[in-house]
């Protein structure tokens, strides 16, 4: 039996629970639903009375401390531009030191604190995280559906770029809940793209697609296997900075040719007149051979094909990347079953031709490119709210996820490309006797010391019962949840001592940065894995010294003069060879020790027992 709900606010009658799908995009957002039609379910973005289904990705703070986000916000662009915020999905989850390098691409002041906490934008003596700023725009999105709709919206399922990494993730589910919406899946961009054509859905259906995503200021090229409802996605790749903004800067170009009179430089009005020309003379070049508009006075004219020349080099570069994700994940061309086509961009009759010829494939782009990825979340959104077929969403993690161990080395739990939702535990043990506390520190990264891979997040687990060095039992317990979000959890088995985190990490990754961290793991391989033994072979070796001191210490009268000067000048060596950092020398000397203390370590036995028999010492 459906639910049925009652709105008192309006009184309406609300069948079955309303979970909406919203893509929270770099340059415009929107929220769609499922509906009934015909019988048929089908996926709908919201229009709001002005007709239009984007929301552009800004928000304006006024003098007065009003604010305005959306189209409103879009027109102080020009007059405000400080306290005008756009782009703020490329800030979420970074930090300073992240962005520094784009910082001055920024109309607006992002601040400029060389450390690595969360970036901040400061509109006139107020500073606002992209978290609270992506929530201006959750919420208007929210109050539209709202309006629109006529019952209230408190559930929604949010999406996200394929790479975006925990931290990344995390803070569009605070957005989310920072605009009162319970956020119930995050859910890939291309998975969703996918879902709004109905592919992936049959159980039995299974195929590799690839969807090439070409948005204002990004592009995206994913390639994902759909299988019996699972999507895991094979590989990403792309360009944060290439999109339709690069097409207008190309026409600019063309226009200052044609107008050489017009001096730019510190003219920033006249840039951003350009700009906008540029833009209205791409649109119309998407449908027509000529266009002709005039700039201050002036007349000015583009051909498509002139156009095309001077994009070609761009088009040329997304599928550079395109050949590149075909190669991580392993495939070919021949071996794409469909092309998803994402974004305004690949309205651009050039890029549709290019990407049809790459692919040799028919390619999806019967819906508006700018909606595809919100009705997608919106079809997820319908499966959540069970009503249709279930599916498991299956995204896998872009780097491997572990802990320090002893010598600062990286034991991975969820290696690379692991599927998610994923469960990962290891038993662990303390290093000194008595030892009540332990540091646990995550790590994001393909190195094999600590050092060189990404911290995440540490905690302390604490109260661990006094217990001789190696008795504890610790379980380290990694869960990766549906959305890609990790929860670490720790528990000392025998006494039940336990403690968890959610991994607020301390600051995300671009894919340019998970790819080069990739690189220099393959790039450093023979490196780390000389380092790796070098460590281990160092902890062993001081393990047994420390040992050994402990043995001398308790029980010198079971050894002879000789065999006590024996063993201390093999200490000796094992020290010495530790200072070298020779790792064949260390292992040798360790060797020699063990070899020279084993026979004490029986006699240590044997007396005790003995002792033990004559009644002297309960053991
Ligand atoms: P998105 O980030 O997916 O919303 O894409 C926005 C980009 O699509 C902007 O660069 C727009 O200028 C571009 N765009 C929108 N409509 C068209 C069109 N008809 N032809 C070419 N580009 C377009």
């Amino acid at each position: 039996m459906a639910k049925v709900s009652i709105n008192l606010a309006t009184g309406s009658i609300q069948e079955e629970e309303l979970i909406v799908g919203i893509d929270l995009g770099t340059t415009n957002s929107l929220i769609a639903i499922v509906r009934e039609d015909e019988g048929q379910r089908k996926p709908i973005a919201l229009r709001e009375t002005d007709g239009l289904t984007l929301v552009p990705s800004i928000i304006h703070f006024g003098p007065f401390g009003d604010v305005h986000v959306g189209q409103d916000a879009r027109q102080h662009l020009l007059d405000a531009p400080e306290r005008t915020i756009y782009s703020v999905k490329r800030l979420m989850g970074k930090s300073y030191h992240d962005v520094e390098d784009h910082a001055a691409s920024f109309a607006y002041k992002v601040i400029d604190d060389h450390t690595d906490s969360l970036v901040k934008v400061a509109v006139g003596n107020q500073f606002y995280s992209p978290i609270e700023l992506s929530a201006q725009i959750l919420h208007q999105l929210k109050a539209r559906a709202e309006h629109v709709l006529k019952v209230p919206v408190s559930k929604a399922v949010i999406t996200v770029p394929a790479y975006f990494n925990d931290t990344q993730r995390q803070a569009t589910r605070d957005a989310g809940k920072l605009a009162g919406l319970d956020v119930l899946r995050i859910v890939n961009e291309p998975t969703a793209a996918a879902l709004a054509y109905g592919l992936g859905v049959r159980p039995d259906e299974e195929r590799s697609i690839a969807v090439y995503d070409l948005g204002g200021g990004t592009f995206d090229i994913s390639i994902l296997r759909l299988s019996g409802g699972i999507f895991e996605v094979l590989s990403t790749h792309g360009d944060t900075y290439l999109g339709g903004d690069d097409f207008d800067r190309a026409l600019v170009g063309l226009f200052k040719q044609q107008v050489p009179q017009f001096n730019t430089e510190d003219d920033a009005t006249l840039i951003q007149e350009l700009r906008l020309l540029g833009e209205e003379a791409k649109k119309a070049l998407s449908h027509s051979e000529f266009f002709e508009g005039s700039i201050r006075g002036e007349k000015i004219h583009v051909h498509r094909h002139e156009f095309e020349s001077a994009i070609r080099p761009l088009v040329e570069r997304t599928l550079d990347s395109c050949r590149q994700a075909l190669s991580d994940a392993r495939l070919s061309t021949k071996d794409i079953d469909a092309v998803v086509m994402v974004g305004g961009s690949t309205r651009v009759p050039l890029v549709k031709q290019s990407v049809r010829e790459f692919f040799v494939r028919e390619l999806f782009d019967s819906f508006n490119p700018d909606e595809v990825v919100a009705l997608g979340a919106a079809v997820q959104a319908d499966i959540l709210a069970g009503k249709n077929t279930d599916m498991l969403l299956l995204d896998v993690t872009p780097l491997s996820l572990g802990i320090e161990t002893m010598g600062g080395l990286m034991d991975v739990l969820v290696p690379r490309n692991s599927k998610i939702p994923s469960k990962a535990g290891r038993q662990y043990t303390t290093q000194k006797d008595g030892q009540s506390a332990m540091a646990i520190t995550v790590y994001q990264g393909e190195r094999d010391l600590v050092a060189d891979n990404r911290k995440l997040a540490s905690f302390n687990l604490k109260g661990i019962p006094s217990m001789p060095a190696g008795l504890p039992k610790v379980e380290i317990t990694f869960l990766i949840d549906a959305d890609g979000i990790l929860k670490v959890s720790a528990k000392e088995l025998r006494s039940g001592v336990a403690q968890s985190i959610s991994v607020k990490p301390q600051y995300g990754l671009t894919d340019e940065e998970v790819e080069q961290m990739l690189m220099d793991s393959l790039l450093n391989a023979r490196k780390d894995m000389q380092a790796r033994a070098l460590v281990e072979a160092s902890t062993e070796a001081e393990q047994m010294l420390l040992t050994t001191e402990n043995f001398l210490q308790k029980n010198r009268n079971l050894l002879s003069e000789e065999e006590m000067n024996r063993t201390l000048s093999q200490m000796n060596t094992l020290r010495v060879a530790l200072s070298a950092k020779e790792k064949n020398q260390i292992q040798a000397a360790t060797e020699a020790l063990n070899d020279i203390c084993r026979p004490f370590a029986e006699r240590l036995m044997d007396s005790a027992l003995s002792e033990a028999m004559r009644g002297t010492k309960v053991l």
